[in-house]
């Protein structure tokens, strides 16, 4: 049974059926042997662009879809209970597009922001180093200010669509502390950068993390997004917007696993019942129907409120935090609901309990959710 949305117009409900036929014949029919060969989708991005979700929340002034952050995300909740990887690059591509949009100068948006909106360029985005990631301000990869430019040295890692991405919007040290980081703009074909093997994951195989090498790669100025020296507040600016993507990702997912799990509950019988007939088993489905629900009101909240233009960072931890846990829970629980069968490769639900633990780690673990909240507590 499709989830029963309230959408807020028609041409709402019109994107969420467009999304769910997109769904039916280009993702459900390949996800299962692009994910068990971890192979690439080739083609499956362009499809999304051409379609328009690929830029569903940015302004259509510059070639967005112009939709509330609330319709977004339910699009991208759509994507992500069908294939989960593929979601997560298409929130990662909104995440890499952020900056420009949000601290770029009209020029730089003129020039970039048409590809990148139309979907016919593909973004990923690089904060993490191997020895930066919960503690981003660390960061080493260093861009030496040049005759009109920079040079870039220096190594990142964890780059979702690293080697295949068409941009890559890199943070790099131009300074000293949490103010000498800047934001840059860089062409995934920049001479000088190279993309190391794809990391061999537990899940979302089908789209590639890689670290990335920089030697003596030059940038233009113009290729600097927002002030030097304002790279770690744009860099966290994206991220609250991020982590609602990677909220509604985690609860598409969850919701794949209720689905599968309701289903398989009506079909299975023991002791000469359906196994949902019996109560400890009901009450197991009730209380991972409950966890969805409740994902999907806490990243729709904090949606809706970076909608109206309020404040919604601690509101996108919250998102995060719940929405990851419980798909964490709920992928688990649907694991149990299938029995042996659940462990093995036959059905789907082992997947989604494998995608699921990644949702729990990056754009900021649940630790440093827990941190974002709290400091949030202490000040108000
Ligand atoms: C599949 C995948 C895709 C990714 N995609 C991207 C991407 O596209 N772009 C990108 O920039 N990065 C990406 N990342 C990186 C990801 O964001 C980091 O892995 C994450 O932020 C955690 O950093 P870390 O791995 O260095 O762990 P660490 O920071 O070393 O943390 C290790 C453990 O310590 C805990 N911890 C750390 N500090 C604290 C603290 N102060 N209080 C309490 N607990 C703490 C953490 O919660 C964690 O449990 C990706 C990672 C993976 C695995």
């Amino acid at each position: 049974m499709p989830v029963d949305r309230l959408l807020p117009t028609q041409e709402a409900e019109d994107l969420i059926a467009l999304t769910r036929d997109l769904a039916d014949k280009v993702l459900d029919p390949i996800v299962d042997a692009h994910e068990k060969a971890e192979t690439y989708p080739e083609g499956v991005f362009e499809q999304l662009g051409a379609a328009g979700l690929l830029s569903l929340p940015q302004p259509e002034e510059w070639g967005g879809g112009g939709q509330p952050y609330e319709v977004y995300l339910q699009v991208l909740e759509e994507i992500a209970a069908r294939w989960a990887a593929v979601a997560v690059a298409v929130s990662v591509h909104s995440l890499s597009s952020h900056p420009l949009l949000a601290f770029g100068s009209d020029e730089q948006k003129q020039r970039w922001l048409p590809g990148m909106l139309s979907g016919e360029q593909i973004g990923a985005y690089s904060l993490s180093e191997p020895q930066a990631g919960s503690d981003a301000a660390a960061l080493q990869c260093k861009a030496t200010p040049t005759e009109g430019g920079y040079v870039i040295n220096g190594s990142k890692s964890w780059i979702t669509h690293g080697g295949r991405a068409d941009f890559y919007t890199l943070f790099a040290r131009t300074g000293e502390g949490s103010r000498g980081v800047s934001c840059f703009l860089v062409p995934g074909d920049l001479p000088g950068l190279s993309f190391g093997k794809p990391e061999q994951k537990m899940g979302l195989h089908a789209v590639p993390t890689t670290s990335a090498f920089y030697d003596n790669a030059r940038v233009d100025v113009d290729r600097r997004i927002g002030d030097e020296g304002q790279g770690l507040q744009i860099a966290f600016s994206a991220l609250d917007s991020g982590r609602l993507g990677i909220a509604a990702v985690a609860t598409g997912l969850a919701q794949a696993a209720l689905d599968e799990a309701v289903r398989y509950a009506n079909e299975r019988t023991t002791f000469g019942r359906k196994i949902i007939d019996h109560q400890g088993l009901g009450f197991l489905l009730a209380d991972m129907a409950a966890a969805v629900a409740g994902a999907r009101a806490t990243y729709l909240d904090a949606a809706r409120r970076r909608d109206l233009g309020r404040p919604y960072s601690a509101q996108a931890s919250i998102a995060k935090l719940t929405a990851t846990d419980a798909a964490m829970k709920v992928t688990t629980d649907a694991v149990q609901v299938f029995g042996g069968a659940g462990y093995t490769r036959d059905y789907r639900v082992e997947r989604y309990m494998r995608e699921a633990k990644i949702m729990q780690i990056f754009e900021g673990t649940n630790q440093i959710q827990r941190l974002v909240i709290a400091r949030g507590l202490a000040t108000s």
